[in-house]
């Protein structure tokens, strides 16, 4: 049979996602999503490395691997196609692609960086002095990375506002999301080497949506002086396909200008710089339009950052961009910056919002522009928000 593509699908053959999907009766393998249905590449290919539960096995093979196996799975698009190896997208279930190791989340915005000085240190320059020295990031759970469209239990925890005597402990009453986008290591690097950052496209295999939901009452009492923790930790989402690198090359646009100049290890021929532009839905309705092209620093800077001190890398490794904000106020890609601490809550259609309440769903997308002229699509990253379970004291 011949895969059917609809017109203007954000999912043709310029895109080509990677995923892993079960169909009922049988176990997890991985999947590219092509228009509406899923082709089986252990089926397609008759390969075993994709019949796993997560691509980290394939990813591990390597760059001049993911580039045989995507043009082959380009010349299958093209053509015939077993039958038994496409599935409907609606008769499948999604699973968590990868088998994420580590997990760090950057603050790469410059327009979010500064925004969330201000917020959080209005008596100080918004920027820290090392901001526009190094890609600043922290380490994040891997363990509670989750596929899009998992519920997100309100988290509690110590929260105390400036102007209350003592900590209590309760439910985030200021729970929030970040819109980002997250970088997969495909090969790893050794303990004691750093990955020179030519070398990104070697390593990294692609890139999904990440909510990076957010307890900001949490995480403002909690995070002096070592950063985000539990404020953090309850969850972040991502979205069930990992578009390759490969399919990126039209996207690739210049990083802003870096002034100063980065040290060596940061400098970059030509800068990874991505025009992916994101769209953030609060129950349905488009709040915000981030654009990652205006992120300070590339995902290449992120990962010698990461392992300039000889820290090692692993398949499944995850890190993320922090959130993408633009200059305008409806590019903000937090709603703690959309809402501006909550003083100017924003209209949720008819109703208004400052920060998430139970029963609020947010979905963030993304496209970008593909091979061919016609453009790509990250799918979503979707979650819905659950009241909190008992609280302990
Ligand atoms: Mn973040």
């Amino acid at each position: 049979m011949r895969i059917e593509i609809a017109e203007g699908s954000l999912f043709g053959p310029a895109n080509l996602p990677y995923g892993v999907f079960s169909s009922p009766g049988t176990a997890p393998r991985v999947g590219v999503r092509v228009g509406d249905s899923v082709l089986d590449l252990a089926v397609a290919l008759g390969d075993e490395v994709f019949a796993a539960a997560s691509l980290n096995p394939f990813m591990a093979q390597g760059y001049d691997r993911w580039v045989e196996v995507r043009r082959r799975v380009s010349e299958l698009v093209g053509g015939e196609v077993p039958d038994n190896a496409v599935h409907s997208l609606a008769d499948v279930t999604l699973k968590l692609p990868i088998e994420v190791a580590d997990y760090v989340d950057f603050y790469t915005s410059e327009h979010h960086a500064s925004n969330l000085g201000r917020l959080f240190r209005p008596d100080a320059a918004p920027l820290m002095p090392n901001w526009k020295h190094l890609p600043v990031g922290y380490h994040g759970r891997a363990g509670t990375v989750v596929l899009s469209g998992t519920d997100i239990v309100r988290p509690c925890g110590q929260r105390k506002a400036p102007d209350e005597p003592a900590p209590t402990f309760g439910e985030c009453r200021r729970l929030d999301i970040e819109a980002e986008l997250g970088f997969v290591v495909g090969v790893g690097s050794p303990l004691g080497k750093a990955v020179s950052i030519e070398d990104f496209p070697r390593r990294v295999f692609g890139a999904v949506l990440v909510n990076d939901w957010s307890a900001r009452d949490i995480q403002a009492w909690e995070y002096v002086p070592l950063g985000p923790f539990l404020g953090k930790s309850f969850a972040t989402s991502v979205s069930a396909w990992v578009v390759p690198l490969l399919a990126l090359e039209e996207a690739r646009v210049p990083t802003p200008v870096q002034d100063p100049e980065p040290l060596p290890y940061l400098r970059e021929s030509r800068p990874w710089g991505l025009d992916i532009d994101l769209s953030v839905s609060w129950n349905g309705h488009e709040v915000s339009r981030p654009p990652y092209r205006e992120m300070y620093w590339s995902p290449a800077q992120m990962l010698a950052q990461m392992t300039v001190n000889g820290a090692s890398s692993r398949t499944g490794d995850l890190y993320a961009s922090g959130t993408i904000s633009g200059a305008d106020k409806e590019q903000r890609g937090a709603f703690i910056e959309l809402t501006w601490g909550g003083k100017e809550p924003v209209q949720v259609g008819g109703e208004e919002r400052s920060f998430l309440l139970d029963g609020d769903e947010v979905a963030i997308t993304a496209t970008a522009p593909g091979a061919g002229g016609g453009r790509i699509g990250f799918g979503e990253v979707r979650g819905r928000i659950l009241p909190a379970t008992e609280a302990k004291q």
